[in-house]
């Protein structure tokens, strides 16, 4: 629900303060005005493959026409906090999953360490063998 609301572009007209905040869907009433590709560079030969490399055209900025005035618009991109604020806790989650397991599988190793200096023929493992372990993590070299 909150992803539909975030509008991810600011369309500003400089001339009559026209504003719209749009996510890219919403702008087929505004009049797109056409940009051509502007050249990058010269071409150059290339020695080894004895071909012309002509540099990529590089496609300027959309641009619109403001529906009051006239004036062309570039659009905006408007940074998305909320994004950056999830993606920083995604990143933090997984570092603390991350060290979760690595602490697990240490508590594991000691554990299974402990269990081999057992020598009393008491049952050893009988309390590894109850924690369920993912698949992954079972066959250690
Ligand atoms: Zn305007």
């Amino acid at each position: 629900m909150s992803e539909a609301s975030y509008k991810k572009f600011q369309l500003y007209c400089n001339n009559c303060h026209w504003k719209r905040l749009t996510d890219g869907g919403d702008i087929k009433d505004l009049y797109e005005i056409k940009t051509s590709p502007v050249p990058t560079g010269i071409p150059i030969f290339d020695p080894e493959t004895k071909k012309i490399i002509t540099p990529k055209p590089q496609s300027q900025k959309r641009k619109f026409r403001c529906p009051t005035c006239g004036f062309a618009i570039v659009p905006r991109v408007v940074p998305d906090y909320q994004k950056e604020a999830d993606a920083k806790l995604e990143i933090q989650d997984r570092a603390l999953k991350r060290k979760e397991l690595e602490e697990k599988i240490l508590k594991d190793r000691n554990r299974r360490s402990n269990e081999e200096d057992r020598i009393d023929g008491s049952e050893a493992g009988a309390e590894g063998r109850a924690i369920q372990r993912p698949d992954s993590f079972g066959n250690e070299g």
